[in-house]
């Protein structure tokens, strides 16, 4: 079983205390990784600041930062193969997802920052005629300093990327904090980090637990800057630990998002496109679309075919290709997952398909679960409010585009959504009132390195991703020098003789 340390300074350090970490789909421990106490989250704080401060890295022409950041990216994909397997046997996240989605998307995130990090970083200078006078003023962006980026266990490398690749880009030294349920695929980033010419300090990557080492990044007050991605419940403690030093945050946090079937939808597609939005990664998305609203013309039709589709879906180990579905995360998760459907019950909700955990002899290790459809009862039920983070879908009617605009924003996040007609316009015209900070139509998922993402409402806040996501990682200063004319300034006037 492999044993894993962790990454400060440079260096490779072993804690006192130590974590199995768990497969998924067969329960089973598959490694060990050390457990950084506060007292080690803040020597790796302290070796990101002075990193910062007094190291090589901010003398660093922007081409020099480019080339070791595309470097890691060519690594990345190296090692792609390796990593995929990483992914899959942590998360139990089909190796299909992870083998063409997880792994080549995050080198894709690097490489692009890379590319763009001039372009992003270009400074503006603006001519200003006043009043008060004539001035030049230069834009600069330059680096926050140290960055704290604490992420979650649906996407483990995958975020951690899209952090790591603009704070990196934008200059400033990180202290990455994977989740504790699957830290591997981080760890394996230090160990390509580690073969590249990262000044000491620049990049630290440490494991620990969320209330003793996620709490140390967050109120150390030689943090300039947390990006968070996570639930709302510990988004909410990061506030208010943040709070105290009035750090800059990024709050990416849960989601209920709609997906509205119009009547002139194709149905093939429609269904398709929401079995992909709801039962992918086992539902475990923050923008899965776990309220399926549908006119009421095409209801019936679209509710049978959708869940006829659900129970076909192929549930088995990560690791088999054939696999459409694997386990949830952790036993927590599926025990959550499980309190839902009992509340459901109890509600008398029909539960059209799955609702339990599934009996082959195959399963019965891992913590699978069946891909769940429930019909719905109207916007009051919880089911249609709580974010439940698994492969539970519950569908509803609606009889009108009022009707459905109502109901997709009749909801304390605003994520994502997605529409599905084959008339574009009225689509796109519907998708000026979802309140969401990214609507699909006629597709899902699609994420790209050139459109910032984030939502509103109690999703979060800023950005990751495009330009102005990396922005989110750099700090602008205006340097305003005097143009006056016959060169006297404004405040010569003042105290001048
Ligand atoms: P979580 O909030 O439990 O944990 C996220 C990270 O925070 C982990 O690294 C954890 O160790 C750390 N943490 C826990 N307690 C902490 C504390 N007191 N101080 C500092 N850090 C602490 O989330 P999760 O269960 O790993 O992920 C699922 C949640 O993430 C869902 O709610 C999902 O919607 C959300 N999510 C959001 C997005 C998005 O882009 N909006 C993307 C993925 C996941």
């Amino acid at each position: 079983m492999k044993e894993y340390s962790l990454y400060i300074n440079g260096r490779f350090e072993k804690a006192a205390l130590s974590r199995e970490i768990i497969n998924p789909s067969s329960g089973e421990a598959i490694a060990r990784v050390s457990m950084a106490d506060a007292g080690t989250v803040d020597y790796a704080i302290r070796s990101a600041r002075e990193a910062y401060d007094k190291g090589p890295w901010r003398n660093f022409s922007l081409d020099k930062r480019r080339d070791l950041i595309l470097e890691l990216s060519e690594k990345l994909l190296g090692k792609a193969r390796e990593l995929a397997e990483v992914e899959s046997l942590n998360s139990g996240k089909p190796i299909k997802e992870t083998t063409f989605m997880d792994i080549p998307s995050s080198a894709q995130t690097f490489r692009h920052f890379a590319e763009n990090l001039k372009f992003y970083l270009e400074p503006e200078t603006i001519e200003i005629k006043s009043q008060a006078g004539r001035a030049k003023a230069d834009l600069i962006h330059g680096g926050r300093g140290v960055v704290g980026l604490i992420v979650p266990w649906n996407y483990p490398l995958l975020i951690a990327s899209w952090k790591m690749a603009q704070a990196l880009s934008a200059g400033n030294t990180v202290v990455l904090k994977p989740s504790t349920s699957t830290p591997l695929s981080a760890l394996e980033l230090a160990e390509i980090v580690d073969e590249l010419d990262f000044p000491k300090g620049v990049v630290n990557i440490i494991t620990g637990k969320g209330d003793e080492a996620g709490k140390t990044i967050c109120t150390n007050k030689y943090v300039d800057m947390v990006s968070f991605t996570g639930s709302n419940e510990v988004g909410k403690r990061i506030m208010g630990y943040a709070s105290e030093s009035i750090k800059k945050l990024i709050m990416e946090l849960g989601g209920k998002s709609a997906s509205i079937v119009l009547e002139d939808s194709d149905l093939d597609l429609a269904v398709n496109g929401s079995l992909c939005s709801i039962f992918l990664n086992q539902g475990q998305m923050c923008t899965a679309t776990s309220r399926i609203l549908v006119s009421d013309k095409i209801y019936d039709e679209f509710r049978d075919k959708f869940t006829q589709r659900a129970k076909s879906i192929k549930l088995g180990q990560a690791m088999d290709f054939q696999t459409q579905m694997g386990p949830l995360m952790s036993e927590a998760q599926r025990r959550r997952v499980l309190s839902f459907i009992d509340k459901a019950r109890r509600e008398g909700l029909k539960i059209l398909c799955g609702g339990k955990i599934p009996e082959s002899p195959a399963l019965k290790k891992g913590f699978f679960f069946e891909p769940t459809v429930i019909e719905g009862k109207g916007a009051e039920s919880f089911l249609f409010r709580e974010e439940i983070f698994g492969p539970v879908a519950v569908i509803d009617k609606f009889s009108g585009i009022g009707e459905a605009v109502s109901l997709a924003n009749d909801s304390d996040f605003a994520l994502a959504g997605c529409i599905w007609s084959k008339d574009k316009d009225k689509a796109a015209n519907l998708a000026k009132d979802i309140c969401a900070g990214t609507v699909w139509i006629n597709t899902y998922g699609m994420f790209f390195n050139e459109l910032s993402y984030g939502g509103f409402k109690q999703s979060g806040f800023g950005k990751e991703l495009g330009k102005q996501g990396f922005l989110e990682y750099t700090s602008l200063k205006n340097v305003i020098t005097d143009q006056t004319q016959n060169g006297k300034s404004l405040v010569n006037y003042w105290y001048g003789f």
